[in-house]
């Protein structure tokens, strides 16, 4: 034990130590598997008000990360992406004529959807699970994971936001989730949760509409909330631009496949290309309003 101990301390430093994307040039294939793109941006040039966004797309690690001490089957699980969510997003986007921003590096790489000072920015623990491989990084270390696909992300899709702003185009600023249907042994009752903060222009909307289904529970600012620090991707790239935003996560055993995946995106398509610029007012809730809408 003792020795396995040491030999993952000793993995841990030499881990610590690999350059990140783009500083190694070298052509063999683990090394081409090592510079995956860690942004796709699709139909830059779309049509829509919306962007859509998918910050959890992906559970891919670059091969010098290993799967970070875990069990490979741990990597199916949603500490290390947003399962279901990329294809509503894809599907989503795709209905809406929008363009699509996902990052296709694992969260539990670097979490996207952090600020760069959160204490989950890179996990060392993700629900119970202890991530062995995030475990006493130093600052190079931390530099790599933010180059190999925090940086690239947000710079992504800064570029795409202010190029439609330049040519005077809307840009509304969907993020796409999805949540486990049980965290720390409680289980969550809604289908669907959107969270926002103060600025409600797109969530009061896309609340009440989804208020009107039939059958599904609702989620205002839940599971989480802005409070808990899942919001930052919004405020960093809509918030501080000043534009409409909304975050929708969905359970995920509610897109568990592709017609459930299918039947969510259409759902949301619907109901957002059903939004106008009038529809953006103010509504009733607070930033910390936390509650269910339960439709008959
Ligand atoms: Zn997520």
């Amino acid at each position: 034990m003792k020795s396995f101990v040491l030999a993952q301390s000793i993995i841990r430093r030499i881990k610590q130590y690999v350059p990140a994307r783009g500083i190694v040039a070298t052509n063999n294939a683990s090394t081409a598997a090592e510079s995956r793109d860690p942004v796709r941006v699709t139909n830059a040039a779309g049509g829509s008000r919306y962007v859509i966004v998918c910050e959890h797309a992906s559970n891919w690690l670059p091969p010098s990360l290993g799967t970070l001490g875990l069990d490979p089957s741990e990597m199916e699980r949603h500490i290390a992406w947003d399962p279901g969510a990329l294809p509503v997003a894809q599907r989503l986007a795709e209905l809406l004529d929008a363009t699509l921003v996902e990052s296709r590096v694992s969260r539990l790489a670097i979490d996207c959807n952090r600020p760069s000072d959160a204490p989950d920015l890179i996990a060392q623990t993700s629900e119970t699970t202890r991530i062995p491989g995030n475990e006493g990084l130093g600052p190079e270390a931390r530099e790599a994971r933010i180059a190999l696909s925090y940086r690239p992300f947000h710079d992504a899709l800064a570029a795409q936001i202010d190029s439609r702003l330049a040519k005077g185009r809307a840009a509304w600023i969907v993020t796409v989730h999805s949540f486990t249907p049980v965290y720390k042994g409680v289980s969550r009752p809604w289908h669907i949760g959107i969270i926002h903060d103060a600025d409600e222009r797109l969530a009061s909307p896309l609340l009440a509409r989804l208020g009107g289904v039939s059958g599904i529970a609702v989620g205002a600012n839940q599971p989480y909330s802005p409070a808990d620090r899942v919001y930052y991707t919004l405020e960093r790239h809509a918030r501080l631009r000043g534009l409409p935003c909304a975050m929708i996560e969905i359970r995920n055993d509610e897109i568990a496949d592709a017609a459930a995946q299918e039947s969510w995106a259409k759902r949301l398509a619907d109901i957002l290309s059903g939004i106008e610029e009038s529809d953006l007012k103010p509504g009733m809730e607070t930033a910390s309003a936390k509650g269910t809408r339960r439709s008959a």
